[in-house]
């Protein structure tokens, strides 16, 4: 009989899942800030694409410190994840709704990378993968930030909106 995969297994294997999805978010990112109506949004979205190539340089380094050459594997989650976020481009929203509806998708991608990144960073620590542990931690704290501005950005936008709903309302009653 083979033998069980291991944790160690179980970690390659979902480092390879994290390269993987980070590459198909470098491929994402410049097509939702085409798509942003806003200068912020845009902004923050390229800042993005620039700091996930960062995180794929670091997810490199951490293949390395384990002696395994970095190598993806198709991250089916993150695929579906995306396709959502294009089909939302397609819809033709109004501005402030299209720019709403980015950064919900983005924050789903966001969360995603989280959950990865969380898992990653314990098992590294757990078997005393201390360089690789360091670097997906900051590649998981990254994520929270990018998470932060999302939710930021998203409470103006919602504010933005009510206020033009005020104003409009205003002028009814008038
Ligand atoms: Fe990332
Ligand atoms: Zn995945
Ligand atoms: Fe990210």
């Amino acid at each position: 009989m083979a033998q069980a995969n291991t944790l160690h297994d179980a970690f390659i294997d979902e480092l390879r899942d994290v390269y993987n999805a980070e590459h198909q978010l470098v491929k994402a990112l410049p097509k939702m800030a085409k798509a942003a109506s806003t200068r912020e949004l845009r902004a923050a979205f390229n800042a993005h694409l620039k700091e996930t190539k960062g995180q794929i340089k670091r997810l490199e380094e951490a293949f390395e410190s384990l002696e395994e050459r970095p190598r993806g594997k198709h991250c089916e989650g993150m695929a579906g994840i995306i396709k959502e976020g294009e089909s939302v481009m397609k819809d033709g929203f109004e501005r402030q709704a299209m720019d709403a509806a980015l950064i919900a998708s983005a924050q789903r991608v966001e969360h995603y990378e989280l959950a990865a990144y969380g898992s990653l960073v314990a098992w590294a620590k757990a078997m005393g993968h201390t360089k690789a542990a360091r670097l997906l931690q900051q590649n998981l704290n990254e994520e929270g930030k990018a998470d932060k501005k999302l939710t930021s950005l998203a409470t103006r936008g919602v504010n933005i909106n009510r206020r033009a709903a005020e104003i409009a309302h205003d002028d009814e009653d008038e």
